[in-house]
C-alpha cells in the first residue's frame, strides 16, 4: 500500500463515503480481499440494491468459494452499523487524537449522529482498542505497578492512602514499563493473589517490579521487586518510585472527571481501555495519529458488540 496514497485518501474520506469504504477496504486487507467466512481470496466485487426503507450495504463482496456476500464491515465492530464509514473513521480519528478522551455528547455535536448512536459507536471503538483481546507481549524493563481507586468523589481530598472497606469506589490497576507501555484494568480487590496473577500475566519475569509498600504488594511472589515506603512518607528514594504509574493514573481520572461525567462500574473496563490503548500508542513510543487510528481499524475485526453483550446500561 502506497502511503501518500492513503494519507490522501484518509483526508477525502471524512466526507466521501465511498473515499471511506475504500480506504477501510485497503486497510483491513492490505494484501488483497479475502472471504472472513472461509478465507476464500478470490472475492468478486457486486454492487449492492437499493431496498426501500434500508442502507444499500458499503463495500459488498461475493465469495467464488463459498458463495457467501460480505462487506467491509463483516465480521467486525462496524457490522451491522447504520453510521456511513466515513464517521467511523472521523470517530476513530478523534477518539485516537484526544488525549483527555472525548464524550458522548461531544462526537455526537460533531458527527452529526444522535447521542445514543455516538454512545454506542465509542464503546465499539474502545472494544477495537482492547488489547487483551489480541496478543500482547509482557512488559519488561523496570515495570511500576500501583492501584488508583476510582468512583464518588472523596470529600477531604486526600490523595494519598487507599479508602477503607465499605468504599464504594473501584480499584484500577496499572502496570506501566517505564518508557514504554501500560497494561490497566479495574480489580474486584487488590489482593496478593489478584496481584500475583496480574503480574504473571503481564510483566517478564525479569522486570524489575516497583510499588509502594502496601501490604498486599510485599506479599507477592515477583522475584526482582523494589518498594517505596508510602507510609512512612517517602515517595523517591533513587530510581525507587512509583511516579509514573502515577502519572498515568492522573491521565485516566482527568478524563474521567472531564469527558465522561459518570461511569459506571460496569463500564469503567471500556474507559481504561481507551486510556491504555492511548498511553501505549503514543508519539513518543513512534506511534503517530494515522497509525493509531489503523491500529483501531485493525482491531475492530473479528470483534462484535451488540445489544446483547453491554452490560446494563439503558439504551439511550
Ligand atoms: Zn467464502
Amino acid at each position: 500500500m502506497e502511503t501518500t496514497n492513503l494519507t490522501t485518501l484518509a483526508k477525502v474520506a471524512f466526507s466521501n463515503e465511498s473515499a471511506a469504504v475504500e480506504l477501510m477496504t485497503r486497510l483491513r486487507w492490505p494484501n488483497g480481499v479475502a472471504c472472513p467466512r472461509c478465507g476464500g481470496a478470490d472475492p468478486y466485487k457486486i454492487t449492492p440494491k437499493a431496498q426501500p426503507g434500508r442502507p444499500a450495504r458499503r463495500g459488498l463482496f461475493k465469495c467464488s468459494a463459498c458463495k457467501k456476500q460480505f462487506s467491509v464491515t463483516t465480521g467486525s465492530v462496524f457490522e451491522a452499523s447504520h453510521v456511513p464509514l466515513s464517521k467511523w473513521l472521523m470517530a476513530i480519528h478523534l477518539m485516537s487524537a484526544s488525549k483527555k478522551g472525548m464524550s458522548a455528547h461531544q462526537l455526537h455535536r460533531m458527527l452529526g449522529t444522535t447521542y445514543r448512536a455516538a454512545w454506542f459507536m465509542m464503546h465499539r471503538l474502545r472494544l477495537a482498542m482492547d488489547s487483551n483481546m489480541g496478543v500482547f507481549a509482557r512488559l519488561t524493563g523496570v515495570v511500576e505497578v500501583d492501584e488508583t481507586y476510582i468512583g464518588a468523589k472523596n470529600k477531604r481530598g486526600t490523595k494519598r492512602g487507599r479508602p477503607g472497606l465499605g468504599s464504594h469506589k473501584t480499584p484500577v490497576l496499572a502496570l506501566v514499563q517505564r518508557g514504554g507501555r501500560v497494561r490497566a484494568f479495574p480489580m474486584e480487590r487488590v489482593t496478593s493473589a489478584n496481584l500475583n496473577a496480574a503480574i504473571k500475566t503481564h510483566m517478564d519475569p525479569n522486570a524489575t517490579m516497583m510499588t509502594d509498600d502496601f501490604a498486599a504488594y510485599k506479599s507477592t511472589d515477583h522475584a526482582d521487586h523494589q518498594t517505596v515506603n508510602h507510609s512512612s512518607g517517602e515517595y523517591v528514594r533513587g530510581s525507587a518510585h512509583t511516579n509514573t504509574a502515577e502519572g498515568f493514573f492522573s491521565l485516566l481520572k482527568r478524563g474521567i472527571n472531564g469527558s465522561f461525567h459518570h461511569v459506571s462500574k460496569g463500564h469503567l473496563h471500556r474507559y481504561v481501555t481507551e486510556f491504555e490503548f492511548r498511553y501505549s500508542n503514543r508519539l513518543a513510543l513512534g506511534v503517530n495519529d494515522s497509525q493509531r487510528t489503523e491500529k483501531i481499524i485493525l482491531g475492530a475485526e473479528g470483534k462484535r458488540l451488540t445489544y446483547k453483550k453491554r452490560s446494563s446500561h439503558r439504551a439511550a
